[in-house]
């Protein structure tokens, strides 16, 4: 288990920051082509390696048009390669999907199962047209990235303990030195992304030796559910991700609706600016247009922003997910890698777009930290999870922060019944993890009414009502 670490340049000269830029941009033409040649069936489709491409690179003389040096490209082959793999793979995921919804049968299960897995799928007519719906080709977004081999790179320590990274540049033997904000060097291979004046440098360290990971995990079993004013909400009650009190309650909350409320005034004004600089220039006054593009809706401080939220809401996340593994040795929680259903597009909507992202960063510190420290992850279907009761499985209603149950005439805390609900899931001989929405429903009220039926049919028969006319001083149960 590995986790990502990130070093930053600190005031790097503008002349290396252009070089540098100029070299991803030269290896952006290499991810497109890759991308381009090899991103569907015939490509990575068909077993293809990164090595294969660089041998026929190298002997059909593709390389020399992209001006960079040998283990620049090469590099960046392996690592656009991996790119188009993991779009391919994340295909297969929706497609196992779908075949546990197509069938129940585990000899045929396992034939579409082994097809897929060995690129076979285009011979049965339902795995391609599954493969045509999810997999959708791809192409090259990458135009600020340089990928460094491991043994491509150093770093030295100056006199006032000034931490450089030398990787390489356009020419060979000439290195270029970055000074770096952190004392810790970067090691193995290293991601270089160059935004806003700053390079990051991306690295993967290894995470079984960090303080966090030799925590122990807790003995118990523990239902999850993910909120958004809290990040989780255990079956115990247990409120993870914030303070309380407040608009917007926990502290989650409350950084996604400030950041919410910021980017749509943000938003608001850089298109009002947009305007201004639009009319400007439509009056030939091309240097106000200038000014306000370069000065008002640069793209500097709002990415640095943008990389501060999201820094904060992933440690309220992960602390999160951290304190219900205290205690559990087996977290039951909802799939939430799974896609909302029609790949609906997220659109400009702030608040869906964040909360889409706020899932995806919830799911990732579930398996992360379940790994890091030994406890296990159980995903369970949670159709239905928040809207059932957890005691007479009937439906309720949830108003905000409270689900009220009217058979039993009680008010839960509504993401701590949806917990205790996903918990009992686990569990559940009907309900699996790829039931269907409707036959979960379905399967709910057949267990309501059976209760509702079973017992006033007991009183209300006509034998029993008759019984009780000719006994009214004995229950119909001692007879
Ligand atoms: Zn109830």
């Amino acid at each position: 288990m590995t986790v990502t670490r990130i070093a930053y340049s600190d005031r790097l000269n503008a002349g290396k920051y252009t070089a540098l830029v100029e070299q991803a941009s030269r290896l952006g033409r290499v991810r497109s082509l890759v991308w381009q040649r090899y991103g569907s069936i015939a490509g990575v489709g068909s077993g293809l390696t990164d090595r294969q491409v660089r041998d026929r690179w190298l002997a059909d003389g593709t390389h020399v048009q992209f001006g960079v040096l040998a283990n620049a490209w090469k590099e960046t082959v392996r690592d656009a390669m991996a790119d188009v793999a993991a779009n391919l793979a994340s295909a297969k995921v929706e497609v196992r999907r779908a075949i546990t919804r197509r069938t129940t049968d585990p000899v045929e299960r396992k034939r579409m199962f082994t097809a897929l897995k060995a690129d076979r799928w285009a011979v049965d007519p339902f795995l391609a047209r599954q493969m045509r719906k999810h997999w959708k080709r791809g192409r090259n977004r990458t135009h600020d990235q340089i990928v460094v081999r491991a043994d491509q790179h150093n770093t030295v320590t100056d006199a006032r303990g000034r931490l450089w990274l030398a990787v390489p540049g356009l020419q060979r033997r000439k290195m270029v030195k970055i000074p770096l904000s952190s004392t810790v060097a970067p090691t193995g291979t290293l991601r270089l992304m160059l935004r806003g004046g700053r390079v990051e440098v991306h690295y993967q360290i290894d995470a079984s030796q960090m303080r966090s990971s030799l925590r122990p995990c807790g003995d118990r079993t523990v239902g999850v559910d993910k909120g958004y004013t809290e990040a989780l909400t255990d079956s115990d009650g247990g409120r993870h991700g914030g303070r309380h009190g407040g608009r917007h309650g926990g502290r989650l909350g409350q950084l996604l609706s400030s950041e919410s409320d910021r980017l749509k005034e943000r938003n608001r004004r850089r298109a009002k600016l947009r305007s201004i600089a639009n009319t400007a220039a439509g009056r030939g006054d091309h240097a106000k247009a200038h000014r306000i593009r370069s000065n008002n809706l640069g793209t500097v401080k709002r990415e640095r922003q943008a990389a501060r939220h999201r820094a904060r809401v992933r440690t309220e996340i992960f602390t999160a997910v951290h304190r219900v593994v205290d205690k559990a040795a087996t977290v039951v929680a909802e799939d939430l890698t799974k896609r909302i259903a029609g790949r609906k597009r997220l659109g400009k909507n702030v608040n869906r777009r964040l909360a889409a992202w706020t899932k995806g960063v919830t799911a990732e510190a579930l398996t992360n930290v379940s790994e890091r420290r030994g406890s296990a992850l159980v995903h369970v279907n949670a159709a239905y999870t928040s809207q059932a009761c957890h005691r007479c499985g009937r439906f309720g209603r949830r108003s905000g922060d409270r689900f009220h149950c009217t058979a039993c005439g009680v008010v839960w805390q509504a993401d701590m019944n949806a917990a205790i609900n996903i918990l009992q899931r686990a569990g559940d001989p009907d309900i699996a993890l790829h039931t269907p929405h409707h036959k979960v429903r379905q399967i709910l009220r057949d267990r309501t009414d059976r209760h509702r039926t079973r017992l006033p049919v007991q009183d209300s028969s006509p034998a029993t009502a008759e019984r009780r006319a000719n006994n009214p001083n004995r229950s119909a149960m001692s007879n």
